[in-house]
C-alpha cells in the first residue's frame, strides 16, 4: 500500500466522473473527520445502524432518523452515502448515465444474503440502471489468507448458491479422513461479491479493486479481527455533490 496524502482510498477511473465523491477511508479518518468533509463540501452524511442485514435503502431526501440496514442508494445531490467498515467489504456503484449512487455493507452474512445483488437490482428498479453501465469500487477488507470461517459458513454460501471456489480449504488433505479433524475455510469476501457482481453482467472491466491488502495485515487499516476491542471504523463514502 503506497502512502496516501489524503486519509482516503479512491478509485482512479472514478475520479473524472462530474459532481461525484466517493472514497474508502483509512484508520486516520475519524467520524468527526469525515463529518467534516460533508459539511465542507456542503452535503449531509447519511450514516445507518449496520445489521448485517440485506436491507437496501433508496433515499429521495435526507432521512428523519436513524436507518437501519446495510445498503444505501440515491439520485439526490447532497446526500453522502456512509458505510462504516474493520474487515468487511465496501462496496460502492456508481451509474453515471443516470446520476445514481450506491453504498453496500459486504460482510459475511450480507454476502451471503446477495445483498450486492440485490443493490444493483434496487438501482435498476428505482433509477432504471443497467448493469451494464455500472460501476463498481470494491474497497479494502479482510484478505482470504487471513479470512478462516467455519463449515457452516461454507455450507451456507453453497445453499444461496455461491460456487465452491470463493473458498479456499485449510487442514484437510484430500482422500485422507482424520477422525476429529474439522475443516476450516477460508472466504474470498471480494470473489464472492466479484462473482455476484458478474452474474448480474457488469463488465469486469468496470469492477474496481480500490484496496487490494488485507485490512488484517495492514496496520494502516481497522479489523476487527486483529483489535476486537476496538470500537473504531473505517469511513467509506459515496454521493453526488450539490
Ligand atoms: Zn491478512
Amino acid at each position: 500500500m503506497t502512502v496516501n496524502q489524503r486519509p482516503y482510498l479512491t478509485v482512479p477511473r472514478l475520479e473524472p466522473i462530474p459532481g461525484l465523491v466517493h472514497g474508502f477511508g483509512d484508520a486516520r479518518w475519524s467520524e468527526a473527520d469525515l463529518l467534516a468533509f460533508a459539511a465542507a463540501k456542503g452535503m449531509r452524511p447519511v450514516i445507518m445502524h449496520q445489521l448485517h442485514s440485506d436491507i437496501v435503502h433508496r433515499l429521495d431526501e435526507a432521512p428523519g432518523g436513524t436507518l437501519e440496514g446495510d445498503a444505501l442508494m440515491t439520485n439526490v445531490p447532497g446526500l453522502l452515502l456512509v458505510i462504516r467498515t474493520a474487515d468487511c467489504l465496501p462496496v460502492l456503484l456508481v451509474d453515471e448515465p443516470n446520476r445514481a449512487v450506491a453504498a453496500v455493507h459486504c460482510g459475511w452474512r450480507g454476502t451471503e444474503g446477495r445483498l450486492l445483488e440485490k443493490a444493483v437490482k434496487a438501482l435498476g428498479e428505482a433509477y432504471g440502471s443497467k448493469p451494464g453501465d455500472l460501476r463498481a469500487a470494491l474497497g479494502p477488507c479482510i484478505g482470504p489468507a487471513c479470512y478462516e470461517v467455519g463449515l457452516e459458513v461454507r455450507d451456507a454460501f453453497l445453499r444461496a448458491g455461491f460456487p465452491p471456489s470463493v473458498f479456499v480449504e485449510r487442514g484437510h488433505v484430500p482422500g485422507v479422513h482424520v477422525p476429529g479433524l474439522k475443516s476450516k475455510y477460508l472466504l474470498d469476501l471480494k470473489a464472492a461479491n466479484r462473482w455476484l457482481l458478474d452474474g448480474l453482467g457488469l463488465r469486469k472491466t468496470n469492477v474496481f479493486d480500490a484496496g487490494p491488502v488485507c485490512t488484517h495485515c495492514e496496520p494502516r487499516l481497522l479489523s476487527y479481527r486483529r483489535h476486537p476491542a476496538d470500537p473504531r471504523r473505517m469511513y467509506n463514502f459515496a454521493g453526488l455533490i450539490p
